[in-house]
Protein backbone atom coordinates (compact mmCIF):
# COMPACT_ATOMS: atom_id res chain seq x y z
CA UNK A 1 0.00 0.00 0.00
CA UNK A 2 1.39 3.52 -0.96
CA UNK A 3 0.27 6.66 -0.21
CA UNK A 4 -0.52 9.02 -3.42
CA UNK A 5 -2.05 12.23 -3.19
CA UNK A 6 -5.76 12.24 -4.97
CA UNK A 7 -5.88 14.07 -8.79
CA UNK A 8 -8.68 16.37 -7.97
CA UNK A 9 -8.05 17.06 -4.23
CA UNK A 10 -4.68 17.12 -3.67
CA UNK A 11 -5.03 15.44 -0.38
CA UNK A 12 -3.17 12.08 0.79
CA UNK A 13 -5.34 8.97 0.22
CA UNK A 14 -4.26 5.23 0.12
CA UNK A 15 -3.54 3.46 -3.40
CA UNK A 16 -5.93 0.91 -2.95
CA UNK A 17 -8.99 3.49 -2.81
CA UNK A 18 -11.16 3.43 -5.94
CA UNK A 19 -12.53 6.50 -4.90
CA UNK A 20 -11.43 9.45 -3.30
CA UNK A 21 -12.64 9.32 0.56
CA UNK A 22 -12.64 13.30 0.59
CA UNK A 23 -13.89 14.47 -2.95
CA UNK A 24 -15.51 11.20 -3.93
CA UNK A 25 -13.71 11.28 -7.68
CA UNK A 26 -13.89 7.66 -9.16
CA UNK A 27 -10.14 6.79 -9.07
CA UNK A 28 -10.35 2.93 -10.34
CA UNK A 29 -11.40 2.86 -13.68
CA UNK A 30 -8.62 6.02 -14.71
CA UNK A 31 -5.29 5.51 -15.91
CA UNK A 32 -1.87 7.41 -15.21
CA UNK A 33 -2.60 9.20 -17.87
CA UNK A 34 -5.64 10.36 -17.15
CA UNK A 35 -4.78 11.32 -13.58
CA UNK A 36 -1.65 12.95 -14.83
CA UNK A 37 -4.32 15.53 -16.77
CA UNK A 38 -6.81 15.93 -14.18
CA UNK A 39 -3.89 16.52 -11.59
CA UNK A 40 -2.32 19.13 -14.03
CA UNK A 41 -5.96 20.86 -14.83
CA UNK A 42 -6.79 21.54 -10.93
CA UNK A 43 -2.91 22.62 -10.87
CA UNK A 44 -4.09 25.47 -13.33
CA UNK A 45 -7.38 25.96 -11.83
CA UNK A 46 -5.98 26.77 -8.68
CA UNK A 47 -3.50 28.72 -10.28
CA UNK A 48 -6.03 30.88 -12.06
CA UNK A 49 -8.24 30.96 -9.26
CA UNK A 50 -5.40 32.94 -6.88
CA UNK A 51 -4.31 35.11 -10.18
CA UNK A 52 -7.88 36.37 -10.30
CA UNK A 53 -8.25 36.86 -6.50
CA UNK A 54 -4.44 38.59 -6.06
CA UNK A 55 -6.25 40.68 -9.32
CA UNK A 56 -9.52 41.41 -6.74
CA UNK A 57 -7.32 42.48 -4.02
CA UNK A 58 -4.53 44.61 -6.40
CA UNK A 59 -7.74 46.44 -7.14
CA UNK A 60 -9.38 46.85 -3.35
CA UNK A 61 -5.83 48.23 -2.69
CA UNK A 62 -5.95 50.62 -5.67
CA UNK A 63 -9.82 51.80 -5.17
CA UNK A 64 -8.70 52.56 -1.50
CA UNK A 65 -5.91 54.25 -2.19
CA UNK A 66 -6.99 56.41 -5.21
CA UNK A 67 -10.46 57.85 -3.04
CA UNK A 68 -8.37 58.54 -0.09
CA UNK A 69 -5.98 60.53 -3.05
CA UNK A 70 -8.48 62.22 -4.62
CA UNK A 71 -11.62 62.40 -2.36
CA UNK A 72 -9.67 63.66 0.74
CA UNK A 73 -12.34 62.59 3.10
CA UNK A 74 -12.66 63.55 6.41
CA UNK A 75 -10.37 62.53 9.26
CA UNK A 76 -12.41 60.31 11.72
CA UNK A 77 -15.11 59.86 8.82
CA UNK A 78 -16.57 56.22 8.01
CA UNK A 79 -14.86 57.02 4.37
CA UNK A 80 -11.57 57.56 5.67
CA UNK A 81 -11.85 54.07 7.74
CA UNK A 82 -13.32 52.43 5.00
CA UNK A 83 -9.91 53.47 2.84
CA UNK A 84 -8.01 52.38 5.27
CA UNK A 85 -9.51 49.26 5.61
CA UNK A 86 -9.76 48.93 1.99
CA UNK A 87 -6.07 49.37 1.78
CA UNK A 88 -5.09 46.87 4.52
CA UNK A 89 -7.79 44.06 3.55
CA UNK A 90 -6.15 44.46 -0.59
CA UNK A 91 -2.08 44.52 0.64
CA UNK A 92 -2.90 41.72 2.94
CA UNK A 93 -4.75 39.32 0.78
CA UNK A 94 -2.74 39.94 -1.97
CA UNK A 95 0.68 39.01 0.00
CA UNK A 96 -1.26 35.92 1.26
CA UNK A 97 -2.40 35.17 -2.66
CA UNK A 98 1.60 35.59 -3.63
CA UNK A 99 2.76 33.03 -0.61
CA UNK A 100 -0.05 30.76 -1.70
CA UNK A 101 1.17 30.93 -5.65
CA UNK A 102 4.71 30.30 -4.51
CA UNK A 103 3.65 27.05 -2.48
CA UNK A 104 1.34 25.55 -4.90
CA UNK A 105 4.34 26.12 -7.63
CA UNK A 106 6.75 24.11 -4.70
CA UNK A 107 4.33 21.48 -4.46
CA UNK A 108 4.55 20.03 -7.76
ZN1 LIG B 1 -9.94 13.80 -3.75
Amino acid sequence: MAIISCPQCQKSISDKHTACPHCNITLGDMDANAKQRLASRTKMQQHQSLMNQSFIALLLFLGGFLVLYWQHPTPGSWQQTACYTAIGVGVVWYLVNRVRLVFLKRKN
